[in-house]
């Protein structure tokens, strides 16, 4: 077993269990992509057992702090079966869900996605990529599913130095899953889809913003980022008369389309918009029209902390322009899934759009992602998804 030597003080943070060292952390030691090392500080004593990543800024990942642990094939049929059973306690409305959440499921760089009887995994570290067979029989065993497709085509795959990798590990036929969330029906395309298909952390959410409709009795609905139209489903069901859906994705406007009729709701009372959400508000607010519910859920804006200050423009921009377009006592639901972003700055950055569209309002609920994406407490990183529901004074 290769040992890697921390340089003096930067032992602290394994020692608090975050799992993560920075390659400017290391002092000497070396090791091949995904290898598991031992760790130790700059003294010589044992701090975690970790996988290598010679090419990452992040050089290791750690897999266990505990000496006496063995990183063996036992060892993730133990984490992933403890992951899948941790979400059957959940009491989740789907039968489409995260299963293994990363760092928080003691499995770095794995997410693994359940659709129905299909997984859809993505290894996104070295670590876990050497370890695909093993892990890839541990998910069959532990879920039950019947195929494995793979979506390693992530950004963070580059910076692993990893090469992009799609495809069926397990099974074949085709990559697309009808699924059933809250009784809703979506079909999830596995090979085109974003991130693996859907956005699973949306789910309670999306719940919510039907309760909130009905409570509410909004009636011209503006999804905005409505990728295939989840949110827009929600408000028809909760009794919305109009949904327009904003995207600058056509494949993801046309599957909006189809999850209306899927649903049972008539095509009338659904329209998309394919264009930038910012530029469509700007000519929404020159028409004059209004909403009484808009949702806003960009993509990613702020990957991580050193792109905040830029991010929060773009947020401000839209959110400013949404409370603008909103009726008096609309809904606004507006989120930020930029880990880079924390809640307070979020708070600050939509308080702020409010102060420059001269509109008052209160914050009625916080949002985050849904529990089968949980956040351990020593790994604040995992804390990305967070949402705000406002409603515009009258
Ligand atoms: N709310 C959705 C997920 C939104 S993901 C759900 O619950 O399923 C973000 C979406 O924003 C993606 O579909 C992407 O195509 C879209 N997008 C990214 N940049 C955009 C822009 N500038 N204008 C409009 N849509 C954009």
């Amino acid at each position: 077993m290769k040992s890697i030597r921390l340089r003096a003080g930067r032992e602290r943070s394994l020692l608090r269990r975050h799992p993560w060292v920075f390659e400017g952390g290391v002092e000497r030691g070396k090791a091949d992509a995904g290898e598991t090392v031992r760790v130790e500080a700059s003294d010589g004593r044992f701090l975690a057992w970790a996988a290598y990543s010679p090419a990452s800024a992040i050089r290791l990942r750690a897999w266990s702090f505990d000496e006496a642990e063995r990183i063996d094939a036992s060892l993730f049929e133990r984490r992933i079966a403890k992951a899948v059973a941790a979400r059957a306690r959940l009491g989740i409305d789907s039968d489409a869900l995260r299963i293994v959440h990363g760092e928080a499921d003691g499995l770095p760089g794995l997410i693994v996605d359940r659709y129905g009887d299909v997984l859809c995994a993505q290894f996104g570290a070295a670590g876990v990529e050497r370890w695909k067979a093993v892990i890839v029989e541990a998910l069959l065993d532990a879920s039950g599913a019947l195929r494995v497709y793979e979506r390693s085509d992530a950004s963070v795959r580059g910076l692993e130095g990893l090469a992009p990798r799609t495809g069926w590990l397990v099974g074949e036929g085709a990559t697309e899953v009808e699924i059933r969330e809250h009784g809703w029906r979506f079909v999830v395309d596995l090979a085109e889809g974003h991130k693996t298909g859907f956005y699973l952390d949306q789910r309670h959410n999306r719940r919510r913003f039907a309760e909130l409709v009905r409570g509410f009795g909004s009636r011209r609905v503006l999804n905005c980022y409505s990728y295939t139209g989840g949110f827009g489903v929600a408000a028809l069901a909760g009794g919305a008369e109009h949904v327009t859906s904003v995207d600058s994705s056509a494949p993801a406007l046309q599957r909006a389309v189809a999850h209306v009729a899927l649903n049972g709701f008539e095509s009338a009372r659904h329209a998309t918009l394919d264009a930038d959400v910012n530029q469509a508000l700007r000519d929404a607010l020159e028409a004059g029209e209004r909403w009484d519910a808009i949702v806003l859920d960009p993509p990613k804006f702020a990957p991580s902390a050193s792109h905040a200050e830029r991010a929060a423009r773009a947020y401000k921009d839209i959110n400013r322009l949404a409370l603008t377009a909103l009726a008096p006592g609309g809904l606004l639901l507006t989120f930020s899934c930029s880990g880079g972003m924390s809640v307070d700055l979020f708070h600050k950055v939509v308080a702020g759009a409010a102060m420059d569209a001269g509109v008052d309002g209160a914050i009625v609920e916080r949002l985050g992602a849904a529990p089968d994406h949980p956040m351990t407490l020593f790994f604040p990183e995992g804390e990305y998804l967070k949402g705000l529901v406002i409603v515009k004074a009258t």
